[in-house]
Formats: structure tokens, sequence, C-alpha cells
């Protein structure tokens, strides 16, 4: 395949020179250039310039979670095969990780190689400015530059009003970008348009804030219909794959993956933290350093409870918000939400061993 072949089918993926030079020893190996669309258990979809195609991941899932291939990488995928594997995974350029609360694990990749972070923040509720701060952490982090778009502009019709609201997002996020868009109207939308045009972007922002939305707008079209691709599998069916990387009709790519969606709701686990401070500390003395001051010996919560220094109402309420925050980033990843299962077990069968132990039965 030739290098002007190969740059026409993954330019509008985002392939660029940079790329190809770091591609250039697998190219002589005869491997195929190619991003990943999806990943999903072990497997992956690769774009590449034959297609998109599958490919097995088990040579380059190493046991560092952060090294797992994600949507966004660029990769070195075999010419042919059943399966197929992918051979390597280009050094990323960004990434965006979803810290984990269990000191265990390391981190999750959400999405590789994303240039722009849109915080989306709707117009049609008063502006939490500490929630807009907490979103361009996240995205700065990544190595991503953030760029702000206050949606449903419609719903203020005042230009002044409008313009204040613009001055307070511009001084919470300075060296961001602001724009306001109205998805509704069509309006903003060009500059928008134009901006995501140079690279790979992702949506960020609250649930409602008006992400499917944009993402529609950018895309052209229902991007539910889009994702939608019928694909032929291995054994010549028909299965309907999803994928959660599109390119723009008006240049750029788009990474829209669940995980991302969640990640707002995951950050405020720290947000949680730091209502609760006390709490947290007290933590930092209980026996075990997982323990959820449940039934556990040596917990330093409960005992503060005990002893009078902890009201019982603060830590229902610090129990409930964690647990409602671990809830909602479960429903969006299936993966998060079997390690809870397990951990809720094991929690479980430590709290009765606990138990029995302390009612003498093992003594
Ligand atoms: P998401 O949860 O961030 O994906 O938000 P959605 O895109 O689903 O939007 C949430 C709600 O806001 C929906 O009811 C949309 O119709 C509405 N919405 C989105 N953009 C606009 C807009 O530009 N103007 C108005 N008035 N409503 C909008
Ligand atoms: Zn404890």
């Amino acid at each position: 395949m030739t290098s002007s072949t190969v740059f026409s089918a993954l330019a509008p993926y985002g392939w660029d020179e940079a790329w190809a030079d770091q591609f250039a020893p697998y190219d002589s190996e005869g491997l195929l250039p190619g991003r990943v669309v999806r990943v999903d258990r072990g497997q992956c979809d690769v774009v590449t310039a034959d297609g998109v195609v599958r490919a097995d991941t088990a040579f380059v899932t190493p046991h560092d979670p952060r090294r797992v291939v994600c949507t966004g990488d660029w990769v070195a995928v075999e010419p042919g095969g059943h399966p197929r594997y992918v051979r390597t995974c280009l050094p990323r350029r960004t990434a965006f990780v979803r810290s984990t609360s269990s000191k265990r694990s390391e981190g999750q990749i959400l999405a590789a190689n994303v240039d722009h972070a849109i915080v989306a923040v709707s117009l049609a509720t008063e502006l939490d400015l500490g929630r807009v701060e907490r979103f361009l952490a996240l995205a700065w982090e990544s190595g991503a530059q953030p760029l702000v778009v206050l949606t449903k502009a419609d719903l203020v019709p005042d230009p002044v009003a409008l313009s204040y609201l613009v001055q307070d997002v511009e001084t919470a996020a300075p060296g961001v970008p602001v724009l306001t868009v109205s998805a509704l109207h069509g309006e903003g939308l060009d500059v928008l348009v134009a901006l995501v045009s140079g690279g790979t972007s992702v949506l960020l922002g609250q649930s409602g804030a008006g992400k499917s939305t944009l993402a529609n707008a950018l895309v052209g079209e229902d991007v539910m219909d889009v994702q939608a691709t019928r694909d032929m599998d291995g054994k010549g069916r028909h299965t309907t794959t999803t994928r959660n990387l599109l390119a723009l009709p008006g240049g750029g790519v788009l990474i829209d993956t669940p995980g991302l969606r969640g990640v707002g709701l995951w950050d405020a686990g720290s947000g949680v933290g730091q209502v609760f401070s006390e709490i947290e500390e007290l933590a930092q003395r209980c026996r075990f350093h997982d323990c959820a001051h449940d039934s556990e010996p040596g917990c330093a919560v409960l005992a503060a409870v005990d002893s009078g220094e902890l009201p019982v109402r603060r830590l229902e309420s610090y129990r409930k918000l964690t647990r409602e925050n671990q809830w909602i980033v479960a429903k969006t990843d299936a993966r998060l939400r079997a390690e809870l299962r397990r951990d809720w077990k094991r929690k479980g069968a430590e709290g009765k061993a606990a138990m029995e132990f302390k009612r003498g039965r093992w003594s």
C-alpha cells in the first residue's frame, strides 16, 4: 500500500506526518497503521486504509491498565490472519485517565490522542463555576486543550446578560476559549466546527449539558444512526458495531464513549471527599486501608461515632453520597461494576468473619 493511499484514507482520522514517521519501522514489517475506534474485551475495531478491521489486543495488553489499548490509539495491525493481532501501540500524545478511588488500581485510560476537550456547560441552569473548574482540571490533566462551550444560548436572549456570563466563565478559565452555542438555532456552531476541525475532540460535561445535541450537530446527523453501521464479521455475518470515534464532515474527529461521559461524575468522588474531610481524616487511622466503616474491626470512624465526636447523621450522609457516586459511574462502566460487586462481596465476607471472630466463634 502506498503512503499516499494511507494518507488519503487515514487523514480524516487524524493521521499526519509525525504519525507516519513513528510508524515507519512497522511499515517496513508490512503492518498496517490504523486508529482504534472501539475497544471491547480483548478486541478492538481499527480503522485502516482497508476499512474497519477487528483485531485482538493480546500482544499489547500488559498488566499496567494505563497501557491497555483504548479508543483513539494509533496502532500497527497485522495485514491478515484469524485472529488478526494488534502488534504495537504508538506512543500517545495525550490521554484521558480516570483516576480510581481504589488504591490497588492505577487508573483507566478512557481516550487517547485527544487534542481538544470540549467542556459543555448549560446556560439553562445557574452557572456552577466550581464544577467548570473541575472539568477543566480534568481536561488539562489529559494534555488536551480545553474549550468551554456554553450551550443553550437561546435561553439567554439578552446579549448583555450573556456577555456577563461569558466573562464569569472566562475568569474561571484562564487560557481557555469560551464559546456560546445554540444548537436550537444553529448559532455559534460554525465557530465550534472550525475549532474542532483541526484535531480530535471529546465532549465532557454534566448530564443534560447538551453533549449529545452538540455531537449530533457536529456529526451532521443522529450519532446513534451513524454509529449503527452494519459490518461483516469474519464468518460473513452482518453485525452491528458501535464506533466511539467518528470522523466529522467538517474535519476533525470526535471521540464519545460511555466511560468519558461518566468521568465528571466519577471525579465528583474527590469533591465528596472534600465535603467530608473530617471523615477522610479519621479514615486514615482505620486498621484496613480500604475500610468501609461498616463493621470492620479497628475502624476509627465508627470509634468516633461511638465517642460522640462524629455525628452519625454525618456518616450516613457521607455513605449515601459515596455510594451514589459509585453507582452512577458503575451504570456506565461494566468493568467497574464487576469490580465493585467483587469488592462488596469480599467486604461482606470480611465483615461477617470479623463479627464471628468478635463473637468468639473462632477462638
Ligand atoms: P447531554 O446529557 O449532555 O448529552 O445533553 P443533551 O444533548 O441530551 O441535552 C439535554 C437537553 O437540553 C435536551 O432536552 C436538549 O433538547 C436540550 N438542549 C440541547 N441543546 C439545546 C439548545 O441549544 N437550546 C435549547 N433550548 N435546548 C437545548
Ligand atoms: Zn473505618
